[in-house]
């Protein structure tokens, strides 16, 4: 029988729901145990594929090609679980499910209310998600903050669901922030009392307390809230911001014996996990034995989670190589302001990231030259390696008006141009070419070796693709199509051999980057940087 934990969370937003979700999978699936999570989002938006990263940060891509939730890509990086779009459900998904049955007479004659019918399709899609995972535990995150209007479906469905299969089999876990009140000198518990309230009124009572805060929880502090929130002292949690890294939560969350406590109420057997291998990460996080500093060249640079998975990758890549990654956010509009060598000069390596649009293109053209130029590592990821094309292109074909349909629909060389098929798209939403797809390499390339295989699958999110008709011009001038789909026919990745690491890809290689599995992409490409800065390899 699967257990069901289910993750609340209260007082403000941004408390990190879902790396303590993520966290708590991390442990759980170091007992032995199969573990699934998922994300309920209240919003309306079907998926966050048609949102702006300035309102939801980055889309993060499954296998297959749901564009979902960034939380999800923590579930992913924090554990070995591939998850599916059953793992992601929006409300917009929930309401579009329930008309379509109204429209299709299924519902006999009833009116359509939110209780059920729309819980029942919640509680529906936990059921359906125990059954295609065969999972031991399913850790399923609600969106947003106790009190929203628009998640109370959400936790009407939890509540039901918790009653039908019983507490032995489900319990709740909230999230909440302690503040600390500079001025008394104080951890402050009366938001966490009434987000607990708040739960309680609509009949869910929490198992565990997790307790965001900046300064430890005293003895004291625990009991007053353990009795004020009418849950057991040791059920109150402390998470206190942590000093270097994320991925720190876990062994933080195994301290407060959270896991011990979860298995202990659903009534799970496990042995206690062995979490060495993830202090030695923290190990090389913390006290690292090398230093490199990498350039990222956007346009959403101000915006943390924008480039969320591009930036934990970078930091695998370190960590294969025992090396600290100092990330500089390099906005591409300072590059076309300030020029090249005075934004990007002294960096160990510049990567390009994925990104739509047409601002701060120029500046990451200017990137990708002065990293070519330089022979400075280069990463491409997707936009990263239509802009490596434009700028060859443009400096080394001498095709000075190079550019992408994307950009300039009347170029004369539309290097980077969009296929038949998608032309032919008008809808947006799930409409790119996304999703796992099988990539081939090529023997002999960089590439090829940093992978060790010759067939691989990567993850994709674009509509634009390398314009054959210049193929040949390119592999005369040195550009070489290191890997292509398995007919040959849409170019994956490109690379310049004579250059100690110049790589881009069509696919995003940051979404199956995980601390414990570094993406060969990201840690040949830190190796590399390091090499630049240092001389010598690692
Ligand atoms: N805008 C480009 C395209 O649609 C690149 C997309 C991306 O970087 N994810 O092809």
């Amino acid at each position: 029988m699967t257990k069901f934990i289910f993750v609340t969370g209260g007082v403000v937003s941004s408390l990190g729901k879902g790396l303590t979700a993520a966290a708590l999978g991390t442990l759980l699936e170091n007992r032995g145990l199969k573990v699934a999570l998922q994300k309920f989002d209240p919003y309306l938006n079907v998926d966050p594929g048609t949102m702006s990263p300035y309102q939801h940060g980055e889309v993060y891509v499954l296998d297959d090609g749901a564009e979902t939730d960034l939380d999800l890509g923590h579930y992913e990086r924090f554990t070995n679980v591939k998850l599916t779009r059953l793992n992601n459900l929006t409300s917009g998904q929930v309401y579009q499910t329930v008309l379509n049955n109204e429209r299709e007479g299924k519902y006999l004659g009833k009116t359509v209310q939110v209780i059920p019918h729309v819980t029942d399709e919640i509680k529906n899609r936990i059921h359906l998600l125990a059954e295609k995972s065969g999972a031991d535990v399913i850790i399923t995150e609600i969106g947003g903050t106790t009190g929203d209007i628009e998640g109370l479906p959400f936790l009407e469905a939890i509540r039901e669901f918790a009653l039908e299969v019983g507490y032995n089999n489900a319990i709740f876990l909230h999230v909440t922030y302690v503040p600390f009140i500079k001025a008394a000198g104080e951890l402050k518990t009366k938001p966490t009392q009434q987000s607990v309230a708040k739960l309680r009124e609509i009949g869910v009572t929490p198992h565990v307390l997790v307790c965001r805060c900046e300064k430890p929880l005293d003895k004291d502090l625990r009991q007053k809230i353990s009795l004020f929130c009418n849950i057991p002292v040791e059920a109150v949690i402390e998470e206190k911001d942590v000093d270097h890294s994320i991925y720190e939560v876990p062994l933080m969350l195994q301290r407060e014996r959270m896991d011990e406590l979860v298995c202990r109420l659903l009534h799970l057997t496990t042995p206690t996990p062995n979490m060495s291998h993830w202090q030695e990460i923290i190990r090389k996080l913390i006290a690292p034995q090398h230093r490199v500093r990498i350039g990222v060249v956007g346009k959403y640079i101000g915006l943390q989670d924008a480039y969320k998975s591009v930036y934990e990758a970078i930091i695998h890549g370190g960590v294969a190589n025992d090396c600290g990654v100092e990330i500089v956010q390099v906005d591409a509009e300072d590059i076309e302001k300030n020029g090249a060598d005075k934004t990007l000069k002294g960096l160990g390596g510049i990567l390009v990231p994925g990104g739509f649009g047409e601002r701060g293109v120029e500046g990451k053209i200017l990137a990708a030259q002065y990293a070519r130029e330089n022979k400075i590592p280069y990463l491409g990821l997707c936009l990263g390696m239509q802009i490596a094309t434009i700028e060859f292109a443009r400096n080394v074909l001498k095709l000075s008006k190079a550019h992408s349909t994307e950009f300039d629909l009347a170029t004369p060389h539309p290097v980077i141009a969009m296929l038949d098929e998608q032309r032919k798209v008008t809808k947006k939403g799930g409409t790119m070419r996304l999703g796992a797809q099988p990539c081939q390499l090529a023997v002999g390339s960089k590439a090829g070796q940093l992978y060790g295989s010759f067939v691989i699958h990567e993850r994709h999110r674009h509509r634009y693709e390398f314009n054959n008709a210049y193929r040949e011009k390119f592999e005369q001038a040195g550009f070489a199509f290191s890997g292509l789909s398995p007919d040959g026919k849409l170019v994956e990745v490109i690379e310049i051999p004579d250059h100690p690491f110049f790589i881009a890809s069509q696919f995003h290689p940051e979404f199956l980057s995980k601390p414990h599995v570094p993406h060969p992409l990201f840690k040949g490409f830190i190796a590399a940087a390091h090499q630049r800065i240092h001389q010598k390899p690692i």
